[in-house]
């Protein structure tokens, strides 16, 4: 615990210095950091006032592990003290570097074996966005560049994964997105298997494909469960009509695992709960837990082949820190951690504690409904009638209400408010137990009567 003038001091410099990624500036400038955290342990932070708060969200979806892992900061300052940083340009390499691709390929599915490396998600979706253009370019189809993306799909902020992305809130911040980013309603699969008769069929992505023609569709990003868009889980058939829909009009796949990767669904990856094999699979968060950053683009062996056949030239993408050494030396040391202590499995069996959990507050409360959950990402919505499916007025702010009643208990959890809804997202650290999902299922019943009270 910090003395109050430390507390005030940082406060200050905060308001003053730090401009947040993803936050309400106006808040900031009003009312300063909302918490400052000094240490994490497990699935617990603790922040400047020595308080205790249950990190139900592993912070942003990533801290798979959980937080306060020595062996991670060991693995780091043992590459520094060898090898802190090379390039990989100019088909230079460095022996950790190697040891992941490999480790990598061991783990992705299908003849994922081949990988790019970034510093997050966003650089790993833009690289994805380069490669497949360039791909058809060198095939001499350079008209094949447009991006199909989801409707509220996330991914990412830099130009290229902001444009790819589904929420309008992310365009707007921005004057104008990229061309040849396209969007369809997500989970459509009736029509991704040809059903022109329902609607919406022109709006999903078989049908943007016949309206656009294939011969203009570079690829089709999906996330296998969309996270930042709300936990919204792919149906059982959609990924697979997608990847058949790519195949048979030549289009590639990539799959966004930023998210779902390294054991957050209950599998190793998101689209191995529906048997899909992407062609190119996007990574970042769960690949070192958060504990330094570190992207990566995997593509199948295949697509390298092709590439490397008709490429004479230098790939020019690169990132400074593509391959960083101490970096790799993180992910290889989190990713041995994930199989040693099993958390994919430990995922899949916390899942159903957790839906028990949503759904005892479903029992408890009128106004919780549409728990889902698939390993540990799990998520219920907020409904002024549920029986009616009477959403609240947004004015009403149910969800961010929920969120700050229960972080005054000491819980982390997300809203997510895009397009009206009041969605409250979980993912927590994969060493979850059952006791501490019951914890985190009696604070958000706590929670929501508290802001039931005050809506009324
Ligand atoms: N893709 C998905 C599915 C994400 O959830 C995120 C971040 O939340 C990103 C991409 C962007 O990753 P980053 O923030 O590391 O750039």
């Amino acid at each position: 615990m910090y003395n109050k003038e430390t507390i005030t001091k940082l406060n200050e410099l905060d308001r003053k210095h730090y401009l947040h990624p993803t936050s309400s500036l106006k808040q900031h400038q009003e009312s300063g950091p909302k918490r400052i955290f000094t240490e994490g342990k497990g699935i617990y932070l603790t922040d400047v006032n020595g308080n205790q708060y249950i990190d139900a969200l592993a912070s942003l979806w990533n801290v798979n592990i959980g937080h306060g892992r020595k062996e991670l900061g060991e693995a780091a300052s043992q590459q520094m003290g060898k090898l802190a940083y090379s390039s990989s340009f100019n088909n230079l390499s460095h022996e950790t570097v190697i040891q992941l691709s490999e480790k990598l390929a061991s783990m992705t599915p299908g003849d994922l074996n081949v990988f790019f490396y970034t510093s997050g998600g966003s650089e790993s979706n833009d690289t994805a966005f380069k490669l497949v253009r360039h791909y058809w370019k060198m095939k001499g189809q350079p008209e094949k560049k447009k991006i199909i993306g989801l409707e509220r799909a996330y991914h990412g902020i830099t130009m290229g994964a902001t444009s790819a992305t589904g929420i309008p809130q992310f365009h707007n911040m921005t004057t104008s997105i990229s061309p040849d980013f396209l969007h369809a309603a997500a989970h459509k699969t009736n029509c991704e298997l040809g059903d022109k008769s329902d609607p919406d069929y022109f709006r999903s992505i078989r049908g943007i494909i016949e309206k656009e023609s294939p011969e203009t569709i570079a690829a089709i990003i999906v996330e296998p469960i969309q996270g930042a868009g709300g936990v919204i889980i792919s149906p059982d058939g959609y990924l697979e009509a997608v990847r058949k829909l790519c195949d048979q009009y030549g289009i590639l796949m990539i799959a966004d695992e930023v998210i779902c990767g390294f054991g957050r669904t209950g599998k190793m990856f998101g689209v191995d709960n529906w048997n899909v094999v992407p062609d190119i699979m996007c990574m970042a968060k769960g690949i070192t837990s958060g504990y330094i950053p570190l992207g990566a683009v995997a593509m199948t062996e295949r697509l390298r082949d092709n590439l490397a056949a008709v490429s004479n030239d230098v790939l020019f993408h690169g990132f400074t820190y593509s391959g960083h050494p101490t970096a790799c030396a993180v992910a290889l040391k989190n990713i041995e951690i994930l199989e040693r202590e099993n958390l994919a499995d430990n995922s899949r069996q916390m899942g159903p504690e957790l839906l028990k959990g949503l759904k005892f507050l479903e029992d408890k409360h009128t106004i919780v409904t549409k728990s889902r959950v698939k390993g540990l990402l799990g998520a219920f919505e907020l409904f002024e009638d549920r029986e009616q499916g009477i959403p609240f007025n947004p004015e009403k702010m149910a969800a961010p209400k929920l969120v700050e009643e229960c972080l005054s208990r000491g819980l982390i959890v997300r809203a997510v408010t895009f397009g009206g809804t009041n969605i409250i997202a979980l993912s927590p650290p994969l060493i979850i137990t059952k006791e501490e999902i019951e914890k985190i299922t009696l604070i958000l019943s706590e929670a929501i009567q508290a802001v039931k009270n005050n809506l009324k």
